[in-house]
């Protein structure tokens, strides 16, 4: 039977590593770029009797961001181990959270504006729905173990560094929503300072499960769990092969059995890695050397620093500075160029044309230089000048990249400055009056046939004034002046 009969059921769990300035049970530095196994203590490489020490600062992030997603949070909490042999973990468990983790219940929000570019949405307001989260706790990352043919060589610097999992329900019914759901997890992540959440940088990290059912039945099919997805389109591309896959085995008569599969992005497919693995296979038990956390005064604290939420923001951006709605979203969806919007926005008197440049001839440049928004030469202050001189009149917008390209080489140049080494002034309105009287008087050909309605005429006498004057007037300028002269 087609695709379409099947009940899709997907289900996320995400880790994302929060930005802290130490590890989650020692004070060894987190963070990476060190020289591998410097970052460590007998406590995160678990020698025997070190006992641990909780960071508060990343508790009262994963609470924080409980409160953006809507979480409740138990009163007291508690902290458990989750045992396994493995080189990435010497203590031969990770302390985690089991039954009374930091947040409980919630929900993502999906963004109008995170869904893939190639698929369209349909939304009244900023977000389409709402994904329902089983939970939030808290754990230690494990090592980084790095694999060569015949060894593996293991960094515990990434040991013990806290690492936040968000579980949602099995409540994702598409690769689309999925796509959506990492990203507008991922923005509200940014936008609370919780993480960088860069998936490429391993800062999110993502598990996904999916079963299909026949429609009309109740229980939930086999589900099949496919670990580390590295990006959002992988995350797509990966379930969209395997509900081809199960649609495909399910019709021939193959039942599912409940898996853990290997997503191969290159290849693109999945390879069978295991089968069956429960909560109880890893014998969880309370931890016996850390104390539960009565939650209450992190809560309290943390309602004071909830952050403004992209949907929120997206809203703000459109009243406060009359952006249109797409314009806004484009903002919203990059923080860091919402940022920088927003000192340029407060020092300029066109702030829907800083948005224009920001979103529009801003990106090509950066990208070409390979400068991130963060390290851009021209500041946002620097920007809105420039847009500004624009404004004026001073010069055109296609000019105005040139002046850009001035700015980003010698930023301690105002932009008027800038403008002005490369010819362009403030019109001095006698002498350009004077070459458009002349050029009207030059061509009455011309001008004859834009009196009978051939508007189009009107560039080539444009283009005429620009050529007789110097400095270079600005164009839209001058089209203004030889409307007012012909009357029109
Ligand atoms: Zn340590
Ligand atoms: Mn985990």
């Amino acid at each position: 039977m087609p695709i379409s009969d099947y009940l899709v059921t997907i289900g996320l769990e995400v880790h994302c590593q929060i930005k802290t300035a130490t590890k989650m049970f020692c004070s060894c530095r987190a963070g990476f770029g060190y020289e591998p196994n410097t970052n460590v203590c007998p406590t995160c490489l678990g020698m025997p009797g070190a006992l641990p020490v909780l960071n508060e600062y990343a508790i009262e992030r994963t609470v924080l961001t409980g409160l953006m997603l809507g979480c409740s949070t138990p009163p007291v909490s508690k902290w458990d181990r989750k045992n396994y042999f493995y080189a990435d973990m010497p203590k031969n468990y990770q302390t985690s959270q089991l039954d009374l983790p930091l947040c409980i219940g919630g929900e993502v929000p999906l963004y109008s504006w995170a869904f893939p570019p190639d698929c369209k949405v349909k939304a009244e307001g900023a977000v389409v729905r709402t994904v329902k989260l089983d939970h939030i706790h808290l754990e230690e990352d494990a090592a980084k173990l790095t694999h060569y043919g015949s060894y593996s060589l293991v960094d515990y610097n990434r040991g013990g560094t806290p690492l936040m999992e968000i579980v949602s329900a099995p409540d994702l019914t598409s690769p689309d929503e999925t796509y959506a759901y990492l990203k507008s997890l991922q923005q509200i992540l940014i936008c609370g300072g919780i993480s960088d959440a860069d998936m490429e940088k391993g800062q999110m990290r993502c598990d996904v499960n999916v079963s299909l059912r026949p429609k009309g039945q109740k229980e939930l099919g086999a589900k099949i769990e496919m670990k580390n997805i590295n990006s959002m389109s992988a995350a797509r591309r990966a379930l969209i092969y395997e509900i081809a896959r199960q649609a495909e085995e399910l019709d021939m008569g193959i039942a599912q059995v409940q898996s853990t599969r290997r997503w191969d992005d290159d290849l693109g497919e999945s390879i069978v890695m295991r089968t069956k693995e429960n909560a109880h296979d890893y014998r969880y038990h309370t931890c016996p050397d850390l104390i539960p956390v009565h939650t209450a005064p992190y809560v309290e604290k943390m309602q004071q620093e909830m952050p403004e939420l992209p949907d929120a923001r997206q809203k703000r951006l459109m009243e406060q500075y009359g952006l249109p709605v797409a314009d806004a979203n484009a903002l919203v969806a990059d923080a860091r160029l919402c940022a920088y919007f927003e000192t340029a926005a407060a020092a300029s008197k066109a702030p829907r044309k800083v948005a224009n440049w920001l979103i529009n001839t801003l990106p090509p440049v950066l990208a070409e230089k390979e400068v991130t928004i963060d390290d851009c030469p021209v500041t946002p202050v620097a920007l809105a000048a420039l847009v500004d001189v624009v404004e004026e009149g001073i010069c055109s917008t296609n000019q105005a990249r040139e002046v850009l390209a001035v700015m980003w080489e010698k930023p301690e140049l105002a932009a008027v400055d800038a403008a002005a080494s490369l010819g362009f002034k403030k019109a001095d309105t006698g002498a350009l009056e004077a070459v458009v009287e002349q050029v009207i008087a030059d061509c009455p050909n011309e001008v004859a046939r834009i009196r009978e309605g051939n508007m189009k005429l009107i560039n080539a006498l444009t283009g005429q004034v620009m050529k007789r004057s110097n400095p270079k007037p600005n164009p839209k300028l001058v089209t203004e002046l030889l409307m007012a002269k012909l009357g029109l």
